[in-house]
């Protein structure tokens, strides 16, 4: 039975990508356990937490982020979200609940190991791999996206509310590349009238002491969206 607190738990309804993520899985060494509800997974996991659970977000009983959530709260286990929903509010919130890193379907399975691997090392030395906490730092800026706290050059700091923390966290996430009013808003129907993003941005750019005339961080690309134009290192630890 000890053994089985080293698999890695693939917590997936369809049995084909189940069987893909398995047999690219124990091609690199990693025994591995299925299931196909989240009531069996959060039940196994909560006997025996295992190193990692590979979490599909489509599934028949519970929401993946709803599992996310909770074995993030009860369990000591990496998380790696695998889901055929690419939108960015599912990335942003997926890694707010605490998963480690999110792969959208179709996948390179090779691609899919080494995320994992690099999940289990930064979990086996959480010291250099930092858990957890990680702090974007763009220009003089740095950002905690654990507490919505920024932090200018100087030094002083501010607190984001909710909206703008996650508007901020989708740009940081995506820095040069252009992204809609849609995906910043996380929804796919934003109607066509819909000012609350462009308010939003416009905040945004107050905190960050952009120019809304000529912004130089976050840039108007007329008819698509925004762009955040500027480089971004994520710090850990
Ligand atoms: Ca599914």
């Amino acid at each position: 039975m000890s053994a089985s607190r080293d698999e890695i738990h693939i917590l997936e309804d369809d049995p084909l990508v189940a069987g893909t993520v398995a047999r690219a899985l124990e091609e690199y060494g990693f025994a591995t356990r299925w299931f196909r509800t989240a009531g069996e997974l959060l039940a196994a996991a909560a006997r025996h937490p295992p190193p990692l659970v590979v979490v599909d977000l489509g599934l028949p009983d519970r929401d993946g982020m709803d599992v996310v959530r909770e074995l993030h709260q009860t369990a000591d286990c990496g998380v790696l979200i695998l889901t055929g929903r690419d939108i960015v509010s599912d990335r942003v919130l997926g890694l707010e609940l605490g998963a480690d890193d999110y792969v959208v379907k179709p996948f390179e399975p090779r691609e899919l190991v080494a995320r994992i691997r690099s999940i289990l090392r930064r979990r086996a030395h959480p010291a250099t791999g930092g858990a957890a906490h990680r702090v974007a730092v763009f220009e003089d800026w740095r950002y905690d996206p654990g507490s919505f706290t920024l932090i200018a050059g100087d030094g002083a700091e501010e607190i984001l509310g909710a909206a703008e923390a996650r508007l901020l966290l989708c740009f940081l996430e995506k820095p040069n590349r252009v992204l809609s009013r849609e995906q910043l808003a996380g929804t796919a129907d934003l109607a066509p009238f819909d000012r609350s993003i462009d308010v939003r941005v416009s905040r945004l750019r107050k905190r960050l002491n952009d120019d809304s005339q000529s912004p130089h961080l976050i840039k108007t690309v007329y008819g698509a969206g925004y762009v955040l134009s500027v480089g971004v290192r994520w710090e850990t630890g």
